[in-house]
């Protein structure tokens, strides 16, 4: 189910472009518009879900086909073996600024730990 007030509830519907990248039955992937890596990916599920908190058994496929098509699109980028980094920030301390749930797929650079 779609919401009418989502940023990407209305990527998924072609309202608002976006560079996709990838899509399978559940899952849609897009470039981030500020990426802050050489590799920057956002793979959403079609449906909309707010976040991680949100989750619930019914979406074990949903989160399973996400995965599937981040690391579909790891070796698509050739960062596979170079490595490369999922990331979801969920709730306001983590920085999430968008409420449907979403993977940042970040490659091409090396990465600090513990992220910042
Ligand atoms: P968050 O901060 O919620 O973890 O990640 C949201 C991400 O969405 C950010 O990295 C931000 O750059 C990206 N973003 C925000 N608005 C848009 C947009 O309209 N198009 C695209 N492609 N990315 C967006
Ligand atoms: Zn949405």
């Amino acid at each position: 189910m779609s919401n009418s007030d989502c940023l990407f509830c209305k990527i998924v519907e072609g309202q608002i472009p976006a560079n996709i990248v990838g899509r399978n039955d559940d899952a849609l992937a897009f470039t981030d518009i500020n990426p802050k890596a050489p590799t920057h990916i956002l793979i959403i599920p079609i449906e909309h879900i707010d976040s991680i908190t949100d989750v619930r058994p019914e979406h074990a496929n949903v989160l399973s086909e996400m995965f599937r098509l981040a690391n579909d699109l790891a070796n698509l980028q050739g960062v596979s073996e170079s490595g490369f980094r999922l990331v979801v920030n969920n709730g306001p301390d983590a920085g999430q600024t968008v409420d449907h749930l979403h993977l940042h797929l970040l490659a091409g650079r090396n990465m600090t730990w513990p992220p910042g």
